[in-house]
């Protein structure tokens, strides 16, 4: 089968991942093998690409925003010819003492899609017959792919930052996930304000219904209960700070930060202020989002991008040259 193979992470300038042909997967016990339709671009799979995220295995086929087509029937539950999403965690081992407790987001061995074990970007994958979900009939693969990670793990952020209904959140950056969360906001009756550079991005915050828009400097006009951040940088993270009222939050959507510049304790952060990170997501996050997405029919915006120049589709990430997400269909021309 056709694939993109990472062997030594490098800028992605310098495409670190060959286009090459490599054995189709043979599913053992617990697993199915998928027939690709589509696979979203994350920023992750740009830090793996590049190294900020250290390898783990000598070669790897990165993606962990799969919308698969089980190719031979396992189960009752995943016949042959059901469509799936596959989402970066890939599964726990339900042992731990964080498994336990039904943090399996921050399990001690996770496995991770497009990481820990190959993902989507090919012509087929495997998965764990347990981590895979249904996906919602009113969205085709293309819409849906994103929906695996920039959606759940955007939903994630809203449930750690707290957001209740009605209230004033803040989006800083305005990529792939925070353009799906912007209408899950809306259908809580949350007032939007968005922070991003890019006038296209500010354009498209503002024709989804956000309250208010600003460039990346630019403070909203008004005491935020939330904020959620989406850029890998720690001065995102105080400009989102400054802008929350007391016992206000924080959630940092990023695997990767730069740095937290060093910052005013008393005035940015005392009055109980958090700052809280989000880390992976847990199977029910996706199942309740896919729920949401499906009532409120989510259509994120897309473009697609051929197998082959996946590099590209993730140089478009880097360059948020894109509006909305990035998706690889392997059939695509
Ligand atoms: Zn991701
Ligand atoms: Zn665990």
């Amino acid at each position: 089968m056709k694939a993109a193979v990472l062997t030594v992470p490098r800028n992605i300038g310098d495409h670190p991942l060959e286009i090459t042909e490599v054995a189709e997967p043979r599913p053992s016990a617990g697993q199915a093998l998928l027939k690709v339709r589509a696979c979203g671009v994350c920023r992750t799979d740009l830090h793996i690409v590049e190294g900020e995220l250290k390898p783990v295995r000598e070669r790897v086929i990165p993606g962990h925003q799969i919308v698969g087509e089980v190719v031979a029937a396992l189960t009752a539950e995943l016949p042959s010819g059901a469509r799936v999403g596959v989402c970066w965690l890939g599964g726990a081992d339900e042992s731990c003492p964080y498994c336990r407790r039904g943090l399996e987001n921050l399990c001690d061995s996770p496995t991770f899609t497009g990481y820990t074990v190959d993902g989507g970007y090919a012509e087929y994958t495997l998965a764990r017959t347990d981590f895979v979900f249904p996906l919602p009939e009113n969205l085709d693969d293309l819409q849906a792919a994103p929906l695996l990670c920039a959606g759940i793990i955007g939903y994630r952020s809203l449930r750690v930052a707290g957001v209740e209904k009605g209230e004033r959140v803040g989006l800083f950056g305005f990529g792939a996930s925070a353009h799906l969360t912007l209408p899950v906001l809306r259908s809580w009756n949350c007032e939007v304000f968005v922070s991003t550079r890019g006038a296209s991005h500010r354009q498209l915050a503002a024709s989804m219904g956000a309250a208010w828009v600003g460039a990346e400097n630019d403070r909203p006009p008004a005491p935020l209960d939330r904020a959620i951040t989406f850029a890998p940088s720690g001065e995102v993270v105080l400009a989102a700070l400054a802008s929350l009222r007391k016992g206000g939050v924080v959630a940092i959507n990023a695997i990767h930060l730069d740095r937290i510049p060093q910052f005013d304790y008393d005035r940015l952060l005392w009055g109980e202020r958090q700052i809280r990170s989000v880390a992976n997501m847990t199977r029910s996050d996706a199942r309740e989002f896919l729920q949401i997405a499906s009532e409120i029919g989510l259509q994120p915006k897309v473009t697609v991008f051929p197998l082959e120049r996946a590099n590209e589709a993730l140089q478009a990430v880097k360059n948020d040259s894109i509006d909305g997400a990035a998706v690889i269909a392997p059939s695509a021309q």
